[in-house]
């Protein structure tokens, strides 16, 4: 899950980045309206995090011309008061939820995972399957058949990405766009190196094999051999 943080307080937008990449997001942080426009336009979020009070364009404007430009994209808002107003403006402008501040990470969590599964029909379950293997997006715990695999937090997103589309062959920009926030090191061989990883773990004990090289394309789930 990619994540756009847009909060102009250098130490709550610190917190919630931290917080949310120690639980697995990729996390892009920018302080002003304009620059949240401007990402939104050029990188393919999942979820955006958006406080109402900003400098240049303020929260409610953003909403309003995401929502003017179709862009469905879940938005969680974060009001400085807990005035009804406020809460009312940010709904009208288009936002699917909003947080009270301050607020607990545990909160932040819950409502993400809720705005998520809204914006993905499809997984109304927070259980991604493809044949035994499974991810549960609440627990972050995967397992194969009767056996439970422990991963890292990044290893979990890159199978989540390719869980949340089994037999579609993504490439490792794609992976990578949404596991990596710009400020880390995202050139697609590190993409490689997970995988690497999340096949010796999750195909090497099983005679059946999931993740396939789909070669000069990418990865993808699948059942059969690609090449
Ligand atoms: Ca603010």
């Amino acid at each position: 899950m990619r994540v756009l943080l847009v909060e102009d307080e250098p130490k709550i937008s610190a917190y919630v980045k931290r917080g949310l990449e120690e639980s697995g997001y990729a996390v892009d942080a920018v302080f002003n309206g304009r620059d949240a426009l401007d990402w939104c336009a050029a990188t393919p979020y999942d979820l955006v995090i958006l406080d109402i009070l900003l400098p240049v364009l303020d929260g409610l404007t953003v909403c309003r011309q995401l929502r003017q430009q179709n862009n469905p994209l879940p938005i969680l808002m974060l009001t400085a008061r807990d005035a009804v107003a406020d809460r009312v403006a940010g709904l009208d402008a288009g936002a699917d939820d909003y947080l009270v501040k301050p607020f607990a990470l545990a909160e932040l969590f819950a409502r993400l995972r809720a705005l998520a599964r809204r914006g993905n029909d499809q997984s109304k379950s927070p259980l991604l399957k493809f044949a035994d293997l499974s991810l549960d997006t609440r627990t972050r715990q995967v397992r194969r058949g009767e056996r439970t695999i422990e991963l890292a937090s990044k290893e979990s997103a890159v199978l989540e990405c390719l869980l949340r589309e089994p037999e579609r062959v993504l490439s490792r920009t794609q992976i990578a766009e949404h596991v990596w926030s710009y400020d880390r090191d995202n050139q697609s061989n590190v993409v490689d190196v997970y995988i690497r990883t999340l096949r010796r773990k999750i195909d090497d004990p099983f005679a059946q094999k999931l993740i396939r090289t789909v070669r000069g394309v990418g990865y993808c789930l699948s059942l059969h051999e690609t090449d």
